[in-house]
């Protein structure tokens, strides 16, 4: 009979957080990650994100290179954030150097006209020596925790749950 009531009470509370979770990620602004000219997005899912993740330079094409991109974007008046330099796979996984970040910075601020306050590694992994380097260019980091606040879509949909769960859970 005990027995019963804590697995009753274990499952309880397991329900109410994942209720919380899901009420948290439902009041949550939206964010959307690879945001670049070459990275096609479904139509409505930049617009209903509220945070876009910006990845510099893609397939070796800097994203200030294309004033009319880096305009269409200033003009949604969303949030933007760095997404990666070059968004390779696991590519902050092995140690990058100042000269790398700073470049991924600059051609941000030359598109948008300021820096980008917030940096998001591709896959979310980061190893200890890149977090030092992206703390001292002033980035603050957003890692799992933040993904699992919120709803985060990807253009091409190509995260771990796809975009259409996304808007379920
Ligand atoms: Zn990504």
């Amino acid at each position: 009979m005990k027995k019963k009531k804590i697995i009753i009470l274990i499952l309880f509370v397991f329900i109410s957080l994942i209720f919380i979770l899901l009420i948290t990620r439902i009041i949550s602004p939206k964010e959307i990650d690879d945001i670049n000219p070459e990275i096609p997005c479904a139509s409505g899912d930049i617009e209903k994100s509220e945070v876009l993740w910006i990845i510099p330079k893609y397939n070796n094409h800097s994203i200030s290179e294309n004033r009319e991109w880096c305009d269409s974007i200033l003009s949604l008046n969303k949030t933007l954030g760095m997404h990666g330099i070059y968004h390779n796979f696991n590519e902050f996984d092995s140690d990058k150097n100042q000269e790398e970040i700073k470049e991924g910075m600059k051609i941000f601020e030359e598109c948008f006209g300021y820096k980008s306050e917030t940096f998001k590694p591709p896959q979310l992994k980061i190893n200890e020596y890149n977090k030092e380097l992206i703390k001292e260019n002033n980035l603050r980091l957003k890692l799992n925790f933040n993904q699992l606040i919120h709803k985060v879509y990807h253009c091409n949909d190509t995260g771990l749950f796809s975009n259409r769960f996304i808007d379920f859970f």
